[in-house]
């Protein structure tokens, strides 16, 4: 028998706080080769501090080490299948992160002259104009940061629209399926907000919207397909209805991995949209990364684009400043250039067509698992599903196991759990996303495991609702963790 054996990889890592042993270090720096200076006279003792109370002091292989084990307990898209709903979560081709880490862009400077950026510029030049094409709109704008970025930039175009025309308006209009960063962005745009209620089908209903649209209304924000993945066949109707009375359609386009190479927002009625180059054109994301969310517009709203523009100048690409009628910068510099150039290596490597059949397998794969997860889980809305598929918890909760139960169960066989408990319009909500990149036995395994959930909620509830059991934590306290974090390290009372 071995007694108390020390694990290479910890079962349970401690705090680097709980490392710490004083004098440790993870630098060496050469010795001083000029005269040394006095911080305190120098600088003036209200900058220099004397040190910081409970800062870790640890060597540099144990710091490398900490860090790395940590990553190991993450479930990353490159361990399995990562059925997120609604946030697309797909393996991102290493070709992508290749091109990315060409010198010449990953080294170019924001503030590099124009005559040295030119191939940067080239690339957002290229990426705008598949974009335009791929949306079917007439103009894009790179900077937005991120999808809820490029909603708040795209009301902000609509709004600079309406009051040239002297008809800034006071109401957006947003579906009850519509996901919590529509209604958010249209209040920090100074709108009001008014709900509009789906059809027992899932869909915009388009008799409401007739009746609700009105001289005050600005926009109407939908998410095409919406958050049940169920495509809004009335869109085009949607859209005469909004125009007839001045009014614009705003389309959430972070599902436009259902649409892409099959159908343009352009020629369905949208006057702007925004696109996630980290869910549609897969660039690495969760965990905070760096994201880009572009906005597509129509000849309309195109002077109204934050500066700068891309313009042409003779043979070269310069940037265009003197645009009296932008609604000015949105984030610093140009976007989040990395990112641009993997969304642009994506769609290169993939061609039209490769882009098209994409689309086809994620919604095929969306489909497979409807089919034959539907004897088992609840199916609210009827419609045919794209991308995504959402299933409520019914069947399971009259055993008392509710979504949270099953997605935690989830963990056990070895899968990220789906999206629990969203679109609030579905009580108990799985909303499911398999994307395209997932092969038939992968599908196959994630389908087993979730019928077989379902099995044991009928046999044995409590066992799934006292789920994960392989897991270095079991069930933490949610609701303590997110109103009362503890964000700072106190020594040892935790
Ligand atoms: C992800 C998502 C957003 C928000 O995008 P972020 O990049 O996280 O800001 C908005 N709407 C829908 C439908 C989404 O799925």
């Amino acid at each position: 028998m071995i007694h108390n054996v020390r694990t290479h990889i910890s079962q349970n890592e401690a705090l680097l706080f709980e490392r710490s042993s004083p004098g440790k270090r993870a630098y060496q720096l050469p010795e001083l080769d000029v005269p040394p200076v006095d911080a305190l006279a120098a600088l003036g003792a209200g900058n220099v501090r004397a040190g910081i109370d409970g800062f870790p002091e640890v060597s540099e292989v144990e710091a490398i080490r900490h860090f790395t084990r940590l990553s190991t307990w993450n479930y990353a898209i490159d361990h399995g299948m990562y059925p997120l709903g609604s946030c697309t979560m797909k393996y991102n081709p290493r070709v992508n992160e290749l091109v990315a880490r060409i010198e010449g862009l990953a080294w170019a400077h924001p503030y590099q002259p124009e005559a040295l950026a030119q191939g940067s510029m080239e690339v957002m030049a290229r990426l705008e104009a598949m974009l335009a094409e791929i949306t079917g709109m007439d103009a894009v704008t790179l900077q937005p940061s991120a999808g809820a970025h490029g909603e708040l930039t795209g009301i902000l175009l609509i709004r600079a629209l309406l009051e040239k025309r002297g008809d800034p308006r006071k109401k957006i209009l947003v579906p009850d399926s519509a996901h919590g960063t529509n209604p958010a962005t249209a209040a920090i745009a100074g709108y009001a907000v008014e709900n509009i209620k789906s059809t027992e089908t899932g869909l915009l209903d388009v008799s409401a919207l007739e009746r609700i649209v009105d001289q005050d209304v600005a926009a109407l924000m939908v998410t095409n397909p919406n958050t049940l993945g169920v495509f809004e066949e009335n869109i085009a109707r949607a859209a005469e209805i909004l125009h007839a009375k001045g009014a614009m359609l705003y389309m959430d386009g972070a599902n436009m991995n259902a649409l892409v190479g099959i159908a343009r927002p352009g020629d369905f009625g949208v006057d702007a949209l925004h696109l996630n180059l980290h869910k549609t054109f897969s660039t690495p994301h969760g965990g905070g990364g760096p994201g880009a969310g572009p906005v597509a517009v129509k000849k309309a709203l195109e002077p109204f684009l934050p500066v700068p523009r891309l313009k042409r100048s003779g043979k070269r690409w310069a940037w265009d400043y003197k645009r009296k009628r932008s609604i000015g910068r949105v984030r610093a510099f140009y976007g989040n250039f990395g990112v641009l150039v993997r969304a642009l290596a994506y769609i290169l490597a993939h061609g039209g067509p490769g882009l098209r059949n994409a689309t086809v397998d994620a919604v095929m794969n969306a489909v497979y698992i409807r089919k034959r997860l539907e004897p088992y889980y609840d199916l609210p809305y009827g419609s045919p599903n794209m991308h995504e598929v959402v299933f409520s918890d019914a069947r399971q909760a009259a055993h008392g196991v509710r979504t949270g139960d099953i997605a935690k169960r989830l963990i056990d066989y070895g899968f990220h759990p789906y999206t629990v408990s969203f679109p609030l319009i579905v009580h108990g909500a799985l909303m499911i996303e398999p994307t395209e990149t997932e092969g038939k036995a992968e599908l196959d395994s994630f389908i087993d495991a979730m019928i077989s959930i379902a099995k044991e909620a009928e046999t044995d509830p409590q066992l799934v609702k006292n789920a994960p059991y392989n897991t270095r934590t079991s069930r933490v306290d949610e609701v303590s963790a997110a109103r009362k974090p503890v964000l700072r390290w106190k020594g040892g009372e935790g």
